[in-house]
């Protein structure tokens, strides 16, 4: 049995991981890469010493953890030290969603990879779903769930793809401008189309 791949993304605050956790509410199998990229930066892992390798212990909180709030600015700030972050991260992230993605028998999985167009996660994915949200959405969200100030988030919207460049490569969209009731019954639909999906590739 082919398993369908669905990749979803949006940006910061769109509302990803309030999605995937609707999918799996209905039985969907998640694999969420930002989940993957901190376990890979705990503290004995390979990846772990390289990113203190090449960062410095200037990246670490008071417990020797890799302060993922730093790293960002770290990488925000400096397009070198983002390479070098990603060709640590990547292929590892790769290589274990390919095992999961191996291990799993059901008709389709979601894999969350917020920045699936910005890393060229794509050939990992059959198809490509889009959570859009209007900007001012995204940023009311991202600063009550983080206390992020306004400046902040935006500095981050500003390194992530737009809108524009995600929903063209959107095979489906989930609007999340509306509440959460709204966003229950589009995972609905969208559950129900990515069965009917599964069901006639098969
Ligand atoms: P992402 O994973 O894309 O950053 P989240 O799913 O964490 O986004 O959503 C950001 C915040 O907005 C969370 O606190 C979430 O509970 C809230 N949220 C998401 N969708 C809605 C909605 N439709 N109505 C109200 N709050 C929402």
């Amino acid at each position: 049995m082919a398993l369908l791949r669905v990749g979803l993304t949006g940006g910061i605050g769109s509302g990803k991981s309030t999605i995937a956790s609707l999918f799996a509410m209905r039985g969907v199998p998640i694999i969420d890469t930002d989940e993957i990229a901190r376990n890979l930066s705990e503290p004995g892992q390979e990846a772990f010493s390289k990113i203190v390798r090449i960062f410095g212990d200037s990246i670490l909180d008071e417990g020797r953890r890799i302060d993922r709030d730093k790293l960002r600015e770290r990488v925000f700030d400096n397009p070198e030290d983002r390479k070098h972050l990603e060709h640590i991260l990547h292929p590892r992230i790769r290589t274990i969603v390919r095992e999961k993605l191996a291990a799993l028998e059901a008709p389709y999985v979601i894999i969350v990879v917020p920045l699936l167009i910005e890393s060229g996660f794509t050939d990992l994915v059959d198809r490509v779903l889009v959570v859009d949200a209007f900007e001012n959405v995204q940023i009311q969200r991202t600063a009550a769930r983080t206390g992020l100030g306004e400046s902040e988030i935006r500095k981050i919207m500003a390194a992530q793809a737009s809108r524009a460049q995600r929903l063209q490569l959107a095979n489906d969209v989930i609007e999340n401008n509306a509440d959460r009731k709204r966003l229950e019954s589009e995972v609905e639909r969208m559950h129900q189309w990515y069965q009917s999906l599964a069901s006639t590739t098969r």
